[in-house]
Parts: structure tokens; sequence; C-alpha cells
């Protein structure tokens, strides 16, 4: 098993593949104006096993398109929708965030958590905006830095692995660049990192290792995983994913 289809593995089973709530998606909702409003159309772009599609469909009078390049995840995303009674509202499409099946101006929203950083938040606001309708709401959670400073081995560990981490102030304004006005913000609280995402992955480690042994590659992911989650508990006040809600201005 190569190394992509081993962490598709350990994460296929996990109500949600990165750091959230179901209580953040619909604080998300909430600040998105969007309630109450009739026959929206929104894509869910990264959308992993549907945790957060699920909170959409369950909040509004929409049709969900749940966008994901891996099949695994979105079979997942099937099995809990028809359970949830909401397979209805929700169509799980396969492509990459880099190449939407969408037209211009066609979607009322586009949600998604922890997953822009696949092709980069200001490469990823840039090509949805187009997706939207002119007021449309893009609503996504990006890893941020809570402070002006941090510390060295965290600056050093998330620089690395993703360049774009920033501060808030610098993603807003980077919205503002790219046309879009923000209506809200705020930060994931440590339990979208411990209790919804990080614990749940170890307790899926030995089962895990059962079905894979304990090859050079599957011990390497379970070491990559405890490090970060190890940084992350040692410097929780200094990272998480902040959530921003923007409007789409101009035409
Ligand atoms: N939104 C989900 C999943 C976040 S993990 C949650 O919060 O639980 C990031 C997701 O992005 C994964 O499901 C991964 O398969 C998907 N992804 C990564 N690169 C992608 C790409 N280029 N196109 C589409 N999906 C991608």
């Amino acid at each position: 098993m190569d190394d992509l289809q081993l962490l598709i593995d350990l994460h296929k089973d996990g109500i949600r593949q990165g750091p959230g709530g179901d209580a953040q998606t619909r604080l998300a909702v909430a600040l998105s104006g969007l309630e109450g409003r009739k026959d929206l159309k929104i894509a869910d772009i990264g959308c992993g096993t549907g945790a957060s599609t699920l909170v959409l469909a369950d909040r509004l009078d929409a049709q969900i398109s749940a966008v994901d390049f891996l099949p695994d995840f979105l079979a997942e995303l099937k099995t809990r929708s028809a359970a949830a009674g909401l397979a209805g509202k929700i169509t799980p499409i396969e492509a990459s965030m880099d190449a939407l099946p969408f037209s211009a101006g066609e979607l009322d929203a586009i949600w998604s958590e922890g997953a822009i950083y696949n092709i980069g938040f200001e490469a990823g606001i840039a090509a949805w905006r187009r997706f939207l309708k002119p007021g449309g709401v893009l609503a996504v959670s990006e890893l941020t830095w809570l402070t002006h400073e941090r510390p060295a081995d965290l600056q050093t560990h998330w620089a690395q692995e993703y360049a774009e981490v920033d501060v808030a102030s610098a993603k807003f304004s980077l919205l503002e660049r790219q046309g879009f006005s923000v209506v809200g913000y705020f930060a994931l609280p440590e339990e979208c990192w411990l209790d919804n995402y990080y614990r749940p992955m170890e307790q899926r480690f030995d089962a895990f290792l059962k079905a894979n042994g304990r090859s050079d590659s599957v011990q390497a992911i379970i070491a990559a995983e405890q490090a970060e989650i190890e940084l992350y508990e040692a410097h929780k006040a200094y990272v998480s994913y902040g959530y921003y809600i923007a409007r789409k201005m101009g035409e």
C-alpha cells in the first residue's frame, strides 16, 4: 500500500479529517446570513467524509455539491448522508479543487473546512470567486497564527508544512484584495483539535497498525501525527484554524 492509501486508511473512518466541530460549522452558517433563504446552491470543497456537509444540509434549504478528489472519503459521506436522511440534499462529486465542475456565478456559497491549503489560500480564493453569485458567501477555515509572535519550533514546523500560514489580519487583507468583504471571523477552540480530531485519530492507531502491519511507512505516518499532536499541545495558544466568512463584492 502506498503512503496516500495508508493515509486514506487512517482517516477514512474519522468523523472529520481535520480540526473542526459541528458547533463551529453552525456558527459560520449563522454568520453567513444564509439561514432562512430558499433553494440555495452550495459547494463544500475538500469535504472529506462530510462533517461540514451534513451540518449544511441539516441547517439550510440547499442542494450541496460535496467535492473531494478521494473516492474513499466520498463513499463514507454517502453512507453517512443516507443514515442521516440527508442524501437527497447532497451530491458527491469526485473532482480536484483546482478544476471544479461549476459554471461562473452558479453558487450561493462555497464552503471549505481545513482543505483550501491544498491549493493555497490565496490561489484558492482567487480561483473559486468566479463560481459565486454576486454577494455570494465564501466560508473557509485556514491555519492561522493567533499572535504576532510565536515559539521558534512552532514557526519552523508550520512554515515548512504550509508556507502561507499567517495571522488573521493578513488573511483579511488577501480576501479584500481578491474582491471579498469579511463578514465574520473566529478561531477554532482547542476542543476542535483535541476532542474532535486528534483524540479520535489516536484511537484509530491500533486498528491502523493491525490492518497494515508495522512497516516503516506505517510507523512514519504515526510518528508524524504524534509529533504534530505534541507540538499542538505545547503551543495551542499560538495557532489554530481561523474560520473566515466573506461575501463576494463587485459584479
Ligand atoms: N473538510 C473535511 C476534510 C478536511 S481534510 C473536514 O474538515 O473534515 C482535506 C480534504 O481535502 C481531504 O478530504 C482531501 O481528500 C481533500 N483534498 C486534498 N487535496 C484536494 C484536491 N486537490 N482536490 C479536492 N480535494 C482535495
